[in-house]
């Protein structure tokens, strides 16, 4: 005879265990669909396993589901004969949380609020413990299909510990038997459960016996026409396949009989799992060919950053024994791959034109994975570019456009797209680069994130125009007609030359520009240096391997400041000097290239005194 092992479950179970049974009181219902989705998972691996391995565990054993119902005892019993689990999958898979799931889960279930939302179960990837939700107890009589699995039940209550026991005769797969709590018993009611089914129970191409009698018939309803399908079953269908519980943002649903045969159900969420901490997401776009699925998670039929991209991809054209490995390196899947891809761009593009609000709205979750896509995915990086949105220098707060719109616009005399990468808008509108476009009436774009510089520099250019950083030395802005007195050239000329000798260690030239008009003095990015986003990342990276940065200064000869100091320099050589370095650290300040802001603090205070003893 053998003795039940008792076992602790790991502290992130324990955690969302709590949660589960203490403080989800809605929806609770979601179980079923958790534990049928858990139970399909299994019959789909159950099929794959078939196709490779001679011998399995019940191989005559069919590829279904029976749930069945006993209000007398008050249980509910969902079994499958999938792949069931070994003693060591049980403690592996029903014991432990291995991803980062757990916490992300508390941390969105206190933000949805008291009481929970239970829906949210499935989408970080804990459904089976949602059944404890309901549940007295939980046992899980399995075999595995391997032939020396042995005949095992796990059992709990949730309580912190699970037991696991051997128990003779069991079939192939796992039954999951629910012993209802007293306020649960509504889920052994057949016809409360046969409503419950009734949502998703077709989605499942397995079938479904509910007491013995068949409740699904398999329904793909990608091969459907349009017409054929509700706005309910869509969004039915969106839920169970992703375990999602929003309402899908965008919907693509279309049939290509060129090049290839295509069938496609695509949906763009609405939550964006990845901002909850939960890692990076799997490829979750299905692909099928004739109903029959390949491979649920494929790696490359889209291109990675469309990861966040949710449904079915079916083509008639794939032979139907294709191997998930030789699936990866087949031409066929790429080529399917490439024109869902263009496909779902356009899409977004004409609805992002015909509805800019709501896109904003979705890009605003989802705006990493196109920068992604720009930065990673070389084949649609135009078409990819053409989705993103920032403010702009003619937008308001808050306001965005797209390149496209930008391009537009621009003036007919303007030679490039400009950007300027800075934290917060007001840091722009208040430093000394965007005076010179502004009185060009050029527009500039605002990007506010680390990331978008590498994105503005993968992409290089946009519609032919190449895109420029406001503090780079590439920029051209031709003649500038500003009014107001100026030094003139051989006092400028000298007074370059004498900044330069004077603050060799932070320059590497000083030149008299155009550019400003308010401000004294700018500093721009020597070409090849590291521009001051690199730098900033490079420092944080190894603080002791990044030099001062050098740059180019950039003085307006039409500033009262510059104008007084050409006299100074002559003058009184020690004031000029403090001078011109508080105006080089200022224009650091303003590039974001200050790596001593202290230091501006003892010259001022000399440069008070100066005054004060006046
Ligand atoms: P998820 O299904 O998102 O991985 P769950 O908490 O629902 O998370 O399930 C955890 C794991 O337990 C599954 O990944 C699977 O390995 C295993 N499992 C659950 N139900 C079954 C089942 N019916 N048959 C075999 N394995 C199962």
């Amino acid at each position: 005879m053998s003795t039940p092992t008792t076992h602790d479950f790991q502290a992130e179970v324990k955690q969302v265990l709590d949660i589960v049974i203490h403080s989800l009181y809605t929806d609770r219902e979601i179980f079923i669909r958790e534990l049928v989705s858990n139970a399909a998972d299994s019959l789909e691996k159950m099929r794959l396993t078939q196709l490779t391995e001679n011998s399995v565990f019940g191989a005559e054993l069919p590829l279904e589901i029976s749930i069945t119902t006993d209000e007398e005892t008050g249980t509910l019993t969902i079994a499958d004969h999938g792949i069931g689990l070994t003693r060591a999958e049980l403690v592996e898979n029903l014991g432990t949380i291995a991803h980062s799931g757990s916490k992300a889960f508390a941390a969105a279930l206190k933000n949805a609020g008291k009481g929970g939302d239970a829906s949210l179960i499935g989408q970080f990837g804990v459904g089976f413990y949602s059944a404890f939700m309901v549940a007295e107890e939980v046992q899980v009589y399995t075999h595995s299909w391997r032939e020396d699995g042995e005949h095992l039940v796990w059992s709990s209550t949730g309580a912190g510990t699970y037991v696991i026991d051997e128990s003779p005769d069991q079939k192939r797969g796992a039954r999951i038997v629910i012993k209802l709590k007293e306020d649960a018993k509504e889920f052994a009611q057949p016809h409360r459960v046969k409503s419950i089914l009734g949502k998703y129970s077709n989605f499942v191409s397995f079938p479904i016996q509910l007491n013995g009698e068949r409740v699904n018939t398999v329904e793909a309803i990608w091969l459907k026409n349009k017409d054929e399908v509700t706005e309910e079953q869509y969004k039915d269908f969106y839920q169970f396949t992703a375990h999602a519980f929003d309402e899908p943002s965008y919907r693509l649903h279309f049939q290509a009989d060129a090049p290839l045969v295509i069938n496609a159900l695509l949906f763009l969420p609405e939550q964006n799992m990845e901002m909850f901490g939960m890692g990076q997401m799997e490829p979750n776009v299905g692909l099928y060919c004739k109903k029959v699925l390949i491979d649920p998670h494929p790696k490359k039929l889209l291109p990675e950053w469309m990861r966040f991209v949710r449904g079915v991809i079916d083509s008639e054209d794939l032979p139907l024994n294709i191997s998930r490995e030789s699936m990866q390196d087949s031409a066929l899947v790429r080529k399917l791959g490439e024109v869902v891809t263009k496909r779902l761009l356009k899409f977004l593009d004409k609805e992002a034109q015909d509805d800019a609000k709501k896109f904003q709205e979705f890009y605003a979750k989802f705006s990493r994975f196109f920068k992604e896509g720009v930065a990673t995915d070389h084949a649609n990086r135009e078409a990819v570019a053409k989705l993103l949105r920032f403010e702009s220098s003619l937008t308001d707060k808050g306001e965005v456009i797209g390149l496209g719109d930008y391009v537009k616009r621009m003036k007919e005399d303007q030679k490039a797209i400009y950007y300027q990468v800075a934290p917060s808008r007001s840091t722009i509108e208040t430093g000394p680069y965007l005076e010179a476009f502004k009185s060009k009436g050029y527009e500039v774009l605002y990007l506010y994130e680390t990331i978008d510089e590498y994105v503005a520099t993968s992409l290089r250019e946009f519609d032919g125009k190449q895109l420029q950083a406001v503090n780079s030395n590439e920029v051209d802005l031709g003649d500038i007609s500003n009014e107001g007195e100026s030094l003139g050239e051989a006092e400028t000329t000298s007074l370059c030359g004498w900044l330069k000798e004077s603050l060799a260690e932070g320059v590497e030239d000083v030149r008299s520009g155009k550019r400003l008009v308010n401000s004294p003095a700018l500093a721009i990015t020597p070409d090849g240096e590291m521009t001051p986003q690199m730098r900033q990342m490079m420092k944080a990276m190894k603080p002791d391997e990044v030099a001062a940065p050098k740059v180019i200064l950039e003085i307006n000869p039409r500033h009262e400041i510059v104008r007084q100091l050409s006299g100074l320099s002559q003058s009184d050589g020690d004031r000029a000097k403090l001078i011109a370095e508080q105006i080089l650290d200022n224009a650091l300040l303003s590039a974001g290239l200050l790596d001593d802001p202290q230091r501006i603090v003892s010259r001022t205070e000399k440069i008070m005194g100066m005054l004060l003893a006046k």
